[in-house]
Parts: C-alpha cells; sequence; structure tokens
C-alpha cells in the first residue's frame, strides 16, 4: 500500500512517517529530507534550492517530482509513504501518472489536521538528534537531561534553518495556497482520510493505523 501524508508544516508528517516505517517496512519518501540533503551535501541542485527553502518557498515541481521518480524507479515493489510530496496540483497529477506507470495503486492520502497556533508552537521548539533524525520537541519530548538521544545515544542536535517565525509563516501562506487545494482534489477522488493531528504522537499513530486497517 502506497500513501500520502498531507498537512501543514509542523503538523507530524515526518514523525507519523518514521512511525509506519518502523511498524510496517514503508519508505519514507521526504522530499524535504531530500532537498536537505542535497543542501548539505553542496550539490549543484542543492546550491539552487538553498535559499528558496530557507525563505520557506516551495521549490520547483520539477525538482521534486524528478527526486520521487528516482526513488520509485530505484525501488521496485516497495511501499511507500509520501512525505511532503505532493504539494501543489501539478505535483499531485505527476504523481497520479508516476503510480500509473510503475503498476502502483495510491491506499490512503490521510489529512493531518492541526490548528495554527499549535503549529508555530510546535515548530518553534523543535529539534532533531543530527546522528539518527529522531525529533524532540522543547515542551512535549525534551531532550533527555543527561543530553543523550533516546534511540542512538548522540549528543548533537540540530534545528532547521527555516524553523523560525519569518519563514514559518512563509510555509505556511504557502500551503493555505497551494497545498491545501489538494484536500478537495483528493476527496473528489474518494482517497481522502483525516485525522486529529493535535493529540499525542501514538494516539495520532493509533488513529492512522485504525484506519489503514
Ligand atoms: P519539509 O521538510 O517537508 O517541511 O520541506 C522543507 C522545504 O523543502 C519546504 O519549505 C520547501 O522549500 C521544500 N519542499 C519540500 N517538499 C517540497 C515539495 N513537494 N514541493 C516544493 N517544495 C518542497
Amino acid at each position: 500500500m502506497n500513501i500520502i501524508l498531507l498537512g501543514p508544516p509542523g503538523a507530524g508528517k515526518g514523525t507519523q512517517a518514521r512511525k509506519l516505517t518502523e511498524e510496517r517496512g514503508m519508505i519514507q519518501l521526504s522530499t524535504g529530507d531530500m532537498l536537505r540533503e542535497a543542501k548539505s551535501s553542496g550539490t549543484e541542485m542543492g546550491k539552487r534550492v538553498a535559499a528558496i527553502m530557507d525563505a520557506g518557498q516551495l521549490v520547483t515541481d520539477e525538482i521534486v517530482i524528478g527526486l520521487i521518480e528516482e526513488k520509485l524507479d530505484q525501488n521496485p515493489g516497495a511501499s511507500f509513504i509520501f512525505d511532503g510530496f505532493p504539494r501543489t496540483l501539478p505535483q499531485a497529477d505527476a504523481l497520479g501518472a508516476l503510480l500509473e506507470r510503475h503498476g502502483m495503486m495510491l491506499g490512503a492520502v490521510i489529512e493531518m489536521q492541526v490548528d495554527d497556533e499549535a503549529l508555530v508552537a510546535r515548530i518553534t521548539a523543535r529539534s532533531t538528534c543530527a546522528t539518527c533524525g529522531e525529533g524532540y520537541n522543547d515542551i512535549s519530548k525534551p531532550i533527555p537531561a543527561d543530553g543523550k538521544c533516546v534511540k542512538c545515544g548522540g549528543t548533537e542536535f540540530t534545528r532547521r534553518a527555516d524553523d523560525n517565525e519569518e519563514s514559518l509563516r512563509t510555509r505556511l501562506m504557502e500551503y493555505y495556497k497551494k497545498t491545501s487545494p489538494l484536500i478537495g482534489y483528493y476527496w473528489a477522488k474518494g482517497d481522502l482520510k483525516t485525522v486529529n493531528g493535535l493529540g499525542e504522537i501514538d494516539e495520532v499513530a493509533a488513529e492512522i493505523t485504525a484506519l489503514l486497517g
């Protein structure tokens, strides 16, 4: 089964995608992670997208569709969780065509609903283990007092360059203008399911599990 996690920045898509990866052996395809990797390894594409990402704007459809196509080609027969993709209507159309070409079905599109105030609070408080990518939040899941990651024992934690209030406003604007129309798009196709993204991580995961069966 292939699923899309849809929701604004900070809704918890990455957190839930990682849980699904661990529990169901699905492959997480986060275009945000792929772009950050390109940015930090200094590839030509990474250099081109760095300023756009830091400002909170969307990179071109062509770039992200290319990244997804490459992953689908490299992993025939796998089940994917699309995290942060598609984010525009052309991306959604392109994904539909790619799935069809690879003989793959879309199982569900899960919209994670959260209110905007909660998003701002979550995003400005979040950090990640630099070694294994485990996510933390100053309020709901602080870094342990001994300064070691619960998962891998790593001691270095990073905050995203675009997790500041100014970029976040732009990211939210991009979401409402360009991504939120996908809710109606997938609803009309009969693929949309909704969960309350405001709960605890395990509560949200249980809701998703119940939906997927
Ligand atoms: P994310 O980690 O999903 O929040 O993505 C971080 C940033 O990467 C976004 O603010 C965009 O600049 C860029 N990005 C990620 N996915 C996409 C996408 N599907 N389309 C366009 N830009 C994207």
